[in-house]
């Protein structure tokens, strides 16, 4: 599907030095360093089109935002793909609580994520795919597990059995029970009889009366929501039979871990022979007043309204990058009024005809960034750098500033 508009990428001069990124991989629990290529290859998990875009999403967003832009800047190409789940149950729920088609409230949802993408200047995926586009690659995906007996039938319902693949659990450190109990609350049906064992995923759901269904050579139905993501990556991000891994970086919010990503990866494993993703990388949770942003307790705060109620995009976006990506944070009003107060100090004074020296909080920008996104850092030194700047320090370049700026953080002025 049509993704959103293209983004400009200032440049840098080449005397900067990019050290090799760091990233935390939840699969290992510790930081993973990518090795130095010319390739990478990003796939993040995108939205169920209903309830778009809360910060909680654009915080997500933003974090893999970062690493493409680092990637880009230091030279290297990103192949980058992002999903829309533009059929699942959620959205059928959603339409039917609220007497719309599916089809439109989809459209009218994704249209917002486009709008609420390029405000918060977000660079788009090289292809965004949705669910339903990816039918046939779904039921390709399918069809092969099937047919080395990873897949088996309830009902006309097709499942995955986790079990083919033997390393099952070990990206996500969960017991079997605690496996159990999270697939149970995140969309998965560990009680259905018949499942050879409970954690099995749905892969292909038989259409159901009054809901839609698509035609295919597994019946008419409609794709699980984990072997979605997994066909689209291996088949949008051309995986590189001579890595040791299909993808560098599999993204999407810490909710993702499990069962997600779990079973993409184990999916992936059984259609590929070789390991996923090189990182599991996670966006921490953004919380609302003591609570986890989330659906079911209806305390979501949407980007479009804030930039609705006169905010600036810019400044939610810095508000976000305050804290580490991986931590999960309180969002405050407190931040997003700091942040604002930033980003006007800032268009203040690089419209200085003197600044205070900028080559070395550049490089402190790319250091930071390198080291698993240390964004936190970064805003102390700039703070720093507008109180040297308005004490009357010479010597820096307000543009270069302003393009890395851009650049590294999305910030644009
Ligand atoms: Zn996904």
């Amino acid at each position: 599907m049509r993704s959103w508009p293209k983004v400009a990428l200032p440049p840098i001069a080449s005397t900067f030095a990019f050290p090799s990124l760091s990233v935390m991989n939840s699969s290992t629990r510790a930081l993973v360093t990518l090795p130095e290529k010319k390739t990478y290859r990003m796939y993040v998990c995108g939205i169920t089109p209903y309830d778009a875009t809360h910060l909680g999403h654009a915080a997500t967003y933003i974090t893999f935002d970062l690493v493409h832009r680092y990637l880009l800047a230091a030279g290297k190409e990103v192949l980058f793909v992002e999903n829309v789940t533009d059929i699942d149950d959620p959205l059928l729920e959603r339409a039917k609580r609220d007497h719309l088609d599916w089809e439109d409230l989809a459209y009218s949802q994704i249209e917002l994520f486009r709008g609420d993408m390029t405000d918060l200047h977000v660079l788009p995926p090289k292809d965004l795919i949705g669910a339903v586009e990816s039918i046939p690659l779904v039921v390709q995906a399918i069809e092969t597990m099937k047919s080395t007996g990873a897949v088996y039938p309830i009902d006309n319902d097709l499942y995955f059995s986790v079990r083919s693949d033997p390393d099952f659990g070990s990206r996500a450190h969960l017991s079997d029970e605690e496996m159990a109990r999270i697939s149970g609350q995140r969309g998965g049906d560990p009680d259905r009889a018949g499942k050879r064992d409970p954690l099995d995923a749905l892969v292909w759901l038989a259409k159901r009366p009054d809901e839609p269904g698509w035609s295919s050579s597994l019946g008419e139905g409609r794709p699980g929501w984990h072997i979605e993501c997994c066909a689209i990556a291996m088949n949008y991000l051309q995986p590189d039979p001579d890595e040791d891994f299909l993808v560098d970086i599999q993204g999407g919010g810490s909710d993702l871990l499990f069962p997600h990503h779990e079973m993409g990866a184990a999916q992936a494993r059984i259609l590929a022979s070789k390991p996923y993703a090189r990182a599991y990388m996670h966006s921490g949770m953004i919380g609302w007043r003591g609570e986890k942003m989330s659906k079911s307790l209806g305390n979501l705060v949407f980007l479009s309204k804030l930039v609705d109620q006169g905010h600036d995009p810019m400044a939610i976006r810095t508000a976000l990058m305050y804290r580490n990506y991986a931590d999960d944070h309180m969002w405050r009003v407190e931040d997003l009024e700091d942040a604002t107060t930033l980003i006007n100090n800032l268009r203040l004074l690089l419209s200085r005809p003197e600044v205070a020296p900028t080559h070395e909080i550049i490089q402190l920008m790319i250091n930071a960034m390198a080291n698993n996104l240390d964004t936190p850092s970064i805003f102390r030194a700039l703070k720093d750098w507008c109180n040297v700047t308005e004490s009357g320090a010479e010597g820096g370049s307000a543009g270069e500033l302003s393009r890395a700026l851009d650049l590294l953080l999305g910030i644009a002025l």
